[in-house]
């Protein structure tokens, strides 16, 4: 084996070119031309999707193994990023040679359908939990030593929600005319959803948590907030797992990904801090079928735990902006026009704070337009128009976020002008 594949790579390297990329170095980005096909030489590299404004990983390919082989069926675009996790040694292949080599190299053909069946294997099984690198670029879901820019960045956001006041039970853990919502989850929202059993990271509890099934969503729309609606299914209502030992509630993204001294601050401080705001024998939980109220709670538990650990100011943005949504969903106007203005302070805070330049391109125009649109909601239109239109003129921004943001302030500016005029 290791004999043939050295004569297949010399006679590769005749039809193609190689490239070495450092761990931690994006390979291509989504919206970047789809021109060209890998294969690996030597290294490991991660292919990333974005679903629902989150970035997964949904393949891992090894030496000797092709990526990026939708260059093939000549499609413009990639709707993947793939990233070096080890150095890597790529060779590289214009299309139309590999299509040549293919049919000259029925060694190559294989290679190629195997990756492929083993991609669609992938992107169908969401249960893949790839073992975490630490090197991945991805940093920004593990948040490294920021401790000092951390504070910074929230710190405008603070007196508002000061941890320090005293508290005085469970009418501060909700928003002001939080409601009782007795809606329940629909019966063919189990569709969608399947068990696993995770370990707590906090308490090493095992706890069961619903996972939502990936490939069977089918998106609607994506409205001009940037909320994804999927069919018959509200993702949103299965994002935060909650331990019921320790009372640990993060968003599934994050849940594994935090810092051994933010869940020691947890261990030693969260459920004494809930049980002092909700009663001492309050139990977070969720039922079968899942109750709005207790989405409502979960979202309003994590806000509490990213306060306690000082998290990143987008995280708090992102839950605030989902509560938004979800009250959205029961016409409760107020509260939701609350919520987004809490989530437009916080990733203010952050798209101007030291912090921005930690998250990829790719998350950044996507955030930016998310600020965009919450200056917008709240009677900022000319902060709106700025930030769409720096986006719009700014080279490195991403062919289909430079896309959204045009629309964006085109619609914005005309508005702003009908004003003038009239
Ligand atoms: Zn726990």
């Amino acid at each position: 084996m290791a004999n043939s594949q050295a004569s297949l790579y010399k006679l590769l390297s005749k039809h193609s070119s190689n490239q070495q990329v450092a761990a931690g170095e994006e390979i291509f980005n989504y919206g970047d031309a789809a021109d060209k096909v890998y294969l690996i030489h030597r290294g490991l590299v991660g292919i990333f999707i974005e679903e629902d404004g989150e970035e997964k990983e949904v393949d891992r390919v090894k030496s000797g193994q092709i990526f990026g082989e939708v260059a093939l069926l000549e499609q413009e675009d990639r709707s993947c990023r793939a990233l070096a996790h080890k150095d890597t040694v790529l060779i590289i292949f214009a299309p139309e040679d590999m299509r040549k080599l293919v049919q000259e190299q029925p060694f190559l053909n294989k290679q190629l359908v195997t990756s492929l069946c083993q991609r669609i294997k992938h992107l169908q099984n969401s249960a893949i939990d790839f073992p975490e690198i630490k090197i991945d670029a991805e940093a920004e879901e593990i948040d490294v030593e920021k401790d000092s820019t951390e504070e910074d960045a929230i710190e405008e956001v603070k007196p508002e929600q000061d941890d320090k006041e005293p508290v005085e039970g469970a009418t501060d853990f909700y928003l002001p005319g939080h409601g009782k919502y007795p809606q329940v989850a629909e019966a063919d929202f189990d569709n969608y959803l399947y068990t696993k059993e995770v370990q707590c990271p906090v308490c090493t509890a095992e706890i069961e948590v619903k996972k939502v099934r990936n490939s069977r969503l089918r998106l609607q729309e994506i409205r001009e907030d940037l909320r994804p609606v999927y069919k018959n299914f509200e993702p949103d209502w299965y994002k935060i797992w909650i331990c019921t030992e320790c009372f640990y509630t993060a968003r599934k993204a994050d849940f594994l990904n935090f810092e051994a001294r933010q869940l020691k601050k947890i261990k030693t401080e969260f459920k004494d801090k809930v049980q002092t705001m909700l009663g001492a024998d309050y139990q977070p939980s969720y039922s079968e079928p899942r109750k709005l109220s207790e989405v409502f709670t979960a979202y309003y538990l994590s806000i509490q735990l990213y306060r306690l650990i000082e998290a990143r100011a987008d995280k708090l943005g992102y839950l605030w902006l989902r509560l938004s949504w979800l009250y959205e969903d029961v016409e409760a106007e107020e509260l939701s026009a609350e919520a987004s203005f809490k989530a437009l302070k916080y990733f203010k805070n952050f798209h101007f704070g030291p912090d921005a330049s930690s998250i990829s391109t790719s998350q950044e125009n996507k955030l930016t337009i998310l600020l965009a649109m919450l200056y917008y909601k709240h009677d900022e239109p000319k902060e709106a128009v700025t930030l769409l239109s720096k986006l719009v003129h700014n080279p490195k921004t991403k062919r289909a976020h430079k896309k959204m943001a045009k629309e964006r302030f085109l619609k914005i500016r005309k508005e702003l002008r009908a004003k003038k005029e009239g």
